[in-house]
């Protein structure tokens, strides 16, 4: 069990570190950053970036590993990812608390994230399975012609503040699985968790070099782009950072899969049950202050049911309990740094001076006895119109802006003109509705009453458009398929081939 308090444990001094060949050490750039705890604003620890020596280090150490990893059976691989998966269970709450410390979301959603990547987990653990080919028989007399698929080497992952724990492992279970070796490059705002992970991974047994962390910031990320060992990259994060490194890893070659940001809408039908779809949205835009991928931030209210869900998301909004994620009553935790409370700050600055109506103000908003704290309330608007900077791009805070249409064709087209495509939803109660939004609309994850539908482990997460850069989604089969290279063998033994050279193309015979 781990203590759940307020506190904070004085670690100002404490050094977040990198994890090469199964052991710590320090960062040798001159640069780094301060790792806060967004409640109290006060310093957690600190985090020295990596150098493009220290990238070659653990690109080396995976190098070194991939070869007898790469050998290893599949069975032998999933049941040490079966071990891991164990420890992650029983480590639980100290994960969540360690991502509370330093990304702010309440405890209890937290854990939701440390829940969905021991989902994915869970998937590789199938991997012998995922990594079955396809076999012909007689393809041609006394030939045979198979497919299988190979891991490709060392590979990256690169992923953002909001999901310390799931959004690493969308990627590096998979690919492990699959016989690569992988190195992780988490955001320095909340680099913690992933120390925690890199133990785990120790203790289930996983040889050295097999799983690696780099700390660091755009350097020792151009470092793993520009990497000649560096086969494939998985990046999460905002979208102009997620397009320059698709276009600069795919000039050098590499595989890469980018998803990149989101501005993601939810529809209000007039036939829908109106007291679920203002808690959806409640819960959908205000959770984890907002700092989702999937969260919504768009309330499309079509014909005259707005003025039935605008008070009702007033009222909520006002009351909305904001306070440490440590505090079991919160609702909603601080923003992750000061410079993003800033930033969306003056997002609700512009809304209110491009003549959106703001019917509830998150600025200014402290939460008592946590006074220095990166503390926003929640913030509405209605009216806001599709030309206005707060409908066009993404706050990534808590802030909902509520859009009024006349019908459900509008609201997909408007949805569907939109920059963005990672989520969308639909609240209704007509079945033939919920059918032609899910057909028509041009976003990659849709949820029929279901606020945020992130799918499952064996699905597969990827939006559309601006939201995702490359061809394949992060995790279930499509991650599989982007962290192995196919291979076809076509073979026949000596008293199948016929003598003579043969001119013409070969042909079954
Ligand atoms: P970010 O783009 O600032 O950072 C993401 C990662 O890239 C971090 O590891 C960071 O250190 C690194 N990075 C930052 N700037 C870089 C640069 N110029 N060159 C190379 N690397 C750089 O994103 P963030 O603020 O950490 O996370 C929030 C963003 O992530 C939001 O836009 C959110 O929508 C997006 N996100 C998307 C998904 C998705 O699945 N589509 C999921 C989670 C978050």
């Amino acid at each position: 069990m781990v203590l759940v308090t307020d506190k904070v444990q004085d670690n100002s001094t404490d050094k977040v570190l990198n994890y090469i060949n199964g052991q710590q050490a320090e960062a040798s750039g001159t640069e780094g950053q301060v790792v806060y705890n967004p409640a109290t604003g006060k310093q957690q620890s600190y985090v020295t970036f990596s150098t493009t020596n220290d990238v070659d280090q653990a690109v080396q150490a995976a190098k070194a590993a991939f070869p007898k990893w790469s050998e290893t059976p599949p069975i032998k691989r999933a049941r040490l990812m079966n071990k891991f998966l164990s420890l992650l269970i029983e480590n639980k709450d100290e994960l969540a608390v360690s991502i509370t410390a330093e990304h702010g979301k309440v405890l209890s959603d937290a854990l939701g994230e440390v829940e969905r990547g021991i989902d994915i987990v869970e998937f590789a653990c199938g991997i012998p399975q995922l990594l079955k080919g396809d076999f012909s028989d007689q393809v041609s007399t006394g030939m045979d012609n198979w497919t299988l698929r190979q891991p490709l080497g060392v590979v990256a992952g690169i992923t953002p503040f909001n999901f310390p724990v799931m959004v690493p492992s969308w990627m590096f279970p998979v690919a492990i699985a699959c016989g690569n070796t992988f190195i992780l490059k988490p955001s320095p705002t909340d680099p913690t968790p992933s120390l925690l992970i890199a133990d785990l991974m120790k203790k289930a047994g996983f040889p050295d070099g097999v799983f690696n962390v780099i700390q660091g910031d755009k350097v020792s990320v151009d470092a793993l782009i520009d990497h000649p060992d560096v086969k494939a990259i998985s990046f999460v994060g905002s979208t102009p950072v997620a397009n320059a490194i698709y276009t600069r890893g795919a000039s050098n070659g590499k595989r890469v899969q980018a998803l990149g940001g989101a501005k993601n809408h939810l529809v209000v039908m007039p036939d829908a049950d109106i007291n679920k779809a203002v808690d959806g949205l409640i819960g959908a835009a205000y959770g984890s202050a907002g700092e989702r991928c999937m969260a919504i931030s768009v309330a499309v209210l079509v014909g005259d049911v707005a003025d039935k869900v605008i008070p009702l998301l007033k009222q909520k909004a006002e009351n909305l309990i904001v306070g440490t994620g440590m505090d079991g009553a919160s609702e909603m935790g601080p923003i992750v740094t000061d410079a993003a409370r800033q930033r969306i700050s003056s997002y609700i600055d512009a809304g209110a001076n491009e003549g959106a109506d703001l019917l509830v103000d998150g600025r200014n908003f402290t939460v008592g006895g946590y006074e220095d704290g990166f503390f926003l309330g929640a913030t509405l608007f209605d009216n806001v119109k599709t030309n206005m900077k707060i409908y066009q791009e993404e706050i990534f805070g808590p802030v909902l802006g509520c859009v009024r249409v006349d019908t459900l064709e509008d609201a997909i087209e408007l949805i569907n003109n939109h920059q963005f495509g990672n989520g969308v939803s639909c609240y209704t109660q007509n079945g033939n509705t919920a059918r032609l939004f899910g057909r028509q609309i041009e976003v990659g994850m849709v949820g029929i009453n279901v606020p945020i539908p992130v799918p499952m482990a064996w699905q597969g997460f990827g939006g559309w458009k601006q939201s995702l850069f490359g061809d394949m989604h992060a995790y279930g089969e499509e991650g599989v398929r982007f962290y192995t290279k196919q291979k076809s063998i076509m073979q026949r033994w000596p008293e199948n081939i016929q003598a003579g050279a043969e001119f013409s193309m070969p042909v079954a015979k």
